[in-house]
């Protein structure tokens, strides 16, 4: 069966604007589509434009052109019901440091005007952990804790589509999966979750498909299977006995991890350099090679050649 989309974008651009002078484009005609039940991944260095995009859904940063479509709702026409369509965990933890984390559940659900009966509490602390710390003031709470206290916020209006902005940057190993397994547990539950994460490793684990950003611009977009699959990327490290002259720009994808007197790493795409160009290229400088070694790379390296500037 094919699942239906719940989120279209299309065409969608955001400039800030500073001053009369300067003009920062943060998103430059982005398209994408996110499906029913996945999980999808938007992946970019920083200041790509992730959290501006995430920030376009939430309501909070107005587009400069296109359109965006969730859940059914254009977010021109009806932003109220985009608004309760998704729930958005922020970049930024931002809970009142004097409130208990259900005093704080109970006054989210308030402002969505969940009636008292409605409100699923006592659920959602259980989903992310948290019943013990129910009562404790929530700066009394850990990194982690609070993080997932920002994903319960999320969930009082049990919208059909969760948005999370970095939910792990600043989280120590542990507790970053104690909230991927809360993400994948909503997930099971049949709600879709958009996230960012600069974690490769964690990215390549969790979503499904992956969208990888760039100066605001989409430069690729697969299943997360087909996208290591399809840019196959090579590491080759070089040990040679003088520092090699190499700019990146003399080739196309190439991105050098490390250049000194003792070798030079470099990552590309298989598809696009030879390897003996590289050694002629060297070779050509008078610089004896000593030994060259190769691996396949990893979601990491494709990220790294399709961001290189
Ligand atoms: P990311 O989340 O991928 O790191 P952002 O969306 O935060 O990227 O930023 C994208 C670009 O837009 C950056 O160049 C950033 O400096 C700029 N930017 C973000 N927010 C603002 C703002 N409120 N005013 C001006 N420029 C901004
Ligand atoms: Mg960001």
């Amino acid at each position: 069966m094919n699942k239906k989309n719940v989120l279209h974008v299309k065409n969608l651009s955001k400039t800030y604007f500073k001053d009369s002078a300067k003009s920062i484009v943060a998103l430059n005609n982005l398209n994408l589509e996110v499906k029913e039940g996945e999980i999808f991944g938007l992946l970019g260095p920083n200041g790509a434009g992730k959290s501006t995009f995430i920030n376009i859904l939430s309501g909070t940063t107005m587009k400069s052109s296109g359109d965006v479509n969730v859940w059914g709702f254009d977010i021109d026409k009806n932003p109220r019901q985009v608004r309760a369509s998704i729930g958005i965990v922020p970049q930024e933890i931002n809970v009142d440091p004097f409130f208990t984390p259900r005093k704080l559940l109970e006054l989210q659900a308030g402002m969505y005007g969940i009636r008292k009966k409605d409100r699923i509490t006592d659920t959602i602390l259980k989903l992310v952990s948290l019943e013990s710390q129910s009562k404790s003031y929530t700066r009394s709470l850990s990194g982690g804790m609070k993080r997932r206290l920002m994903v319960a916020k999320a969930l009082v209006h049990k919208p059909p589509i969760v948005i999370l902005d970095e939910p792990t940057a600043g989280v120590d190993v542990e507790l970053r999966g104690n909230l991927w397994d809360n993400v994948r547990s909503l997930n099971k539950q049949g709600v879709t979750i958009i996230l960012t994460t600069h974690y490769l490793e964690e990215a390549e684990k969790m979503c499904d498909r992956i969208g990888i950003l760039n100066n605001g611009k989409l430069v690729a977009l697969d299943s997360t299977d087909n996208l290591l699959k399809k840019i196959q990327t090579k590491k080759v490290k070089f040990t040679v006995n003088k520092q090699v002259n190499i700019k990146s720009n003399i080739f196309n994808s190439l991105k050098i991890s490390s250049n000194d007197k003792n070798g030079l790493s470099v990552i590309y795409e298989k598809s696009k350099i030879n390897i003996n160009d590289l050694i002629q290229t060297i070779e050509k400088q008078g610089i004896n090679i000593l030994d060259i070694s190769t691996d396949d790379g990893d979601l990491e390296d494709v990220f790294l050649t399709l961001t290189k500037n």
